[in-house]
């Protein structure tokens, strides 16, 4: 039996996983899973789980059962592209054929001193979780400072002012406007709703240094009660150690099959993988797809298309608290409850189809 390995199982392995498992799979081959997490989590919706507007319950899906796929749970401690194997934490280790590399991203810090130690974070499940019990013990009237207005800072810092009206919520914003990479009107839509719920923007800031109840933005020191970090990501530790080519950001640069330049059994997937767009589960999804295309015809010997076709993507969505929201598709840009009923409804579909 060939050994297919999946590292993580997040979008972009889960994806595989329900492209092969109900008939593609090949007779010969056999698939192991390793997660440290006994279920696929919705990252996409980490910000409710901090906020305390979902339960735990609501982000786990199942992993799919099949008489060829083993999963195991452990952390991965190393990946040994010579000896063909991975190390577990336990001390045990797992052979592969075939390795897809998708164990997503940890924060960054940029080297801003104290952010690490003092700030919270919603990059994992405990740490989420961690975040939600920090943010819920709060007492009224305190001061939670949101560093990075990106799409997950902003989820976070909205979806939290709809939980916890008590709260007084600074959003710090490296930009003159927020989201600048998008359509004004869709920036001042954000904008607006923040005004109106009173979350402070705090524009054009550089958080130089965090310790314990301060923010130091620019010269001035900000007095916070918590601080959640949502302004970088790169891939995790185990992944940034393995000994192949990265790109700025820290992440391995692949040939268009996805697979390590030097090493064509190994591939990755998601936030770990080197492509021309932001990381996001959508895009972790559609390289998934083109993955298991490539696997499926090396299994089976056939040449590969000189060409892989370019990832095209949809687009983004995101929420201000549960009834408003923004989308940007195609070049339009959806605000208002149109938009947050769009996102609630591929929030649906991805647990129909996984669930
Ligand atoms: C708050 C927030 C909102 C977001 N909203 C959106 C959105 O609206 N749309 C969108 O497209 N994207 C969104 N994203 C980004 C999206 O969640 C990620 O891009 C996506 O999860 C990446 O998928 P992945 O398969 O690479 O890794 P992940 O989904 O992160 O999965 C990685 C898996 O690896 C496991 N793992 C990690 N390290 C180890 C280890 N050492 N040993 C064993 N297991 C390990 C983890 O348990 C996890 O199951 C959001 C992210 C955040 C934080």
């Amino acid at each position: 039996m060939k050994q297919l390995v999946l590292l993580g199982g997040g979008y972009g392995n889960m994806r595989v996983l329900l492209r092969l498992l109900p008939n593609q799979l090949p007779n010969d081959v056999e698939i192991t899973l390793i997660d440290r997490t006994p279920y696929h989590c919705l990252k996409t919706e980490y910000y409710a789980l901090a906020s305390g507007t979902i339960s735990d319950q609501e982000v786990r899906v199942s992993f799919p059962e099949h008489e060829r796929l083993n999963i195991k749970y452990g952390n991965v401690t190393k990946i040994d592209t010579k000896k063909r194997h991975v190390l577990l934490e336990d001390g045990s280790f797992v052979k592969y054929d075939d390795l897809v590399i998708g164990l997503g991203c940890e924060d960054k810090y940029h080297n801003v001193p104290g952010a690490d130690e003092y700030t919270h974070s919603i990059q994992s499940i405990s740490k989420a979780r961690a975040t939600y019990e920090k943010l819920s013990n709060l007492p009224s009237g305190s001061v939670v400072g949101v560093v990075g207005a990106g799409l997950s800072g902003i989820e976070l810092a909205s979806e939290l002012r709809e939980s916890r009206s008590d709260l007084s919520i600074k959003l710090f914003d490296r930009g003159e406007r927020i989201l600048p990479a998008f359509p004004v009107r869709l920036s001042n839509y954000v904008q607006k709703w923040f005004d109106a719920n009173n979350v402070e923007i705090v524009s054009n800031s550089n958080i130089t240094k965090v310790e314990p109840n301060k923010l130091f933005n620019h010269e001035e020191t900000i007095p916070v009660d918590v601080c959640v970090w949502t302004a970088g990501i790169q891939p995790v530790e185990v992944v940034r150690s393995i000994p192949t080519e990265k790109d700025a950001s820290n992440r391995i640069v692949l040939t268009q099959y996805h697979n390590l330049p030097e090493d064509k059994n190994v591939y990755v997937v998601g936030d770990c993988a080197s492509l021309p767009f932001a990381p996001s589960a959508q895009l972790a999804e559609e390289q998934a797809e083109q993955i298991v295309k490539v696997l499926l015809m090396r299994w089976k010997g056939e040449q590969l298309p000189a060409q892989m076709p370019k990832i095209s993507l949809k687009g983004f969505m995101g929420s201000l608290g549960k009834k408003h929201g923004f989308a940007y598709l195609g070049d339009r840009t959806i605000t208002g409850r149109i938009a947050r009923l769009m996102k609630s409804g591929v929030l649906w579909m991805y647990k129909y189809h996984n669930g």
